[in-house]
């Protein structure tokens, strides 16, 4: 059976950025819910129950087909919320200041890759800003040649279904945002930048 993992942080501790009781619906319930019912689809063909989440997201094609939508978005939601809950974090009172960003050989290849750093920022928000509809949007290494890359997926597909790595995402659903933010999903791009746990991701990309 999937559960729901532990959150690292309190559900306060993104504040302001990102404010305590979108954490504590946005984990609670909403994750939650697709752990549920991806158990749910999975209680009828046990054989899949003991198959990682990765593994069930790149075996689609062998889910039967009358549980296959259901895994697909709830397997899809629970790999791309746990991601999520671990790329970012707290803001310590260093990175307050001002924000932190990446460092090392990470930044060095995001330079090549996308100019800079305000470039690769700059693309990131634009394709957060301009997803249309409920949907994520993810910086990933491409696992065919290895290059950076930027991109969209609609509900809670994700770049795992196709065997890339993921590095970096944000959930740009409105169930993320809309209690601080409203319709002003710009302003929670912008802020969301705060709360990135950059040593997770460089961590990643080592
Ligand atoms: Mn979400």
């Amino acid at each position: 059976m999937f559960e729901l993992p532990k959150l690292p942080y309190s559900c306060d501790a993104l504040e302001p950025f990102i404010d305590a009781r979108t954490m504590e619906i946005h984990y609670s319930k909403h994750h939650q819910a697709y752990v549920n019912k991806l158990n749910e689809a999975l209680a009828k063909y046990p054989s899949w129950k003991d198959v990682g989440v990765e593994e069930l997201l790149q075996n689609l094609d062998k889910i039967p087909a009358e549980i296959k939508t259901a895994v697909r978005n709830n397997a899809g939601g629970h790999f791309s919320h746990s991601f999520f809950w671990k790329i970012i974090g707290p803001v310590s009172a260093a990175a307050s200041a001002g924000e932190r960003g990446p460092k090392g050989k990470l930044l060095e290849d995001i330079n090549e890759t996308f100019g800079s750093y305000k470039n690769f920022k700059d693309e990131f928000g634009k394709q957060a800003g301009s997803l249309f509809g409920s949907g994520w949007v993810w910086f990933y290494a491409d696992k065919n040649d290895g290059k950076l890359k930027i991109g969209q997926t609609p509900g809670h597909d994700n770049p795992v279904m196709v065997g890339h790595k993921p590095l970096l995402v944000l959930d740009v659903w409105e169930h993320a945002y809309y209690l601080k933010y409203q319709n002003r999903r710009p302003e929670y791009i912008e802020n969301w930048w705060n709360v990135v746990n950059w040593d997770f991701v460089e961590s990643l990309y080592d």
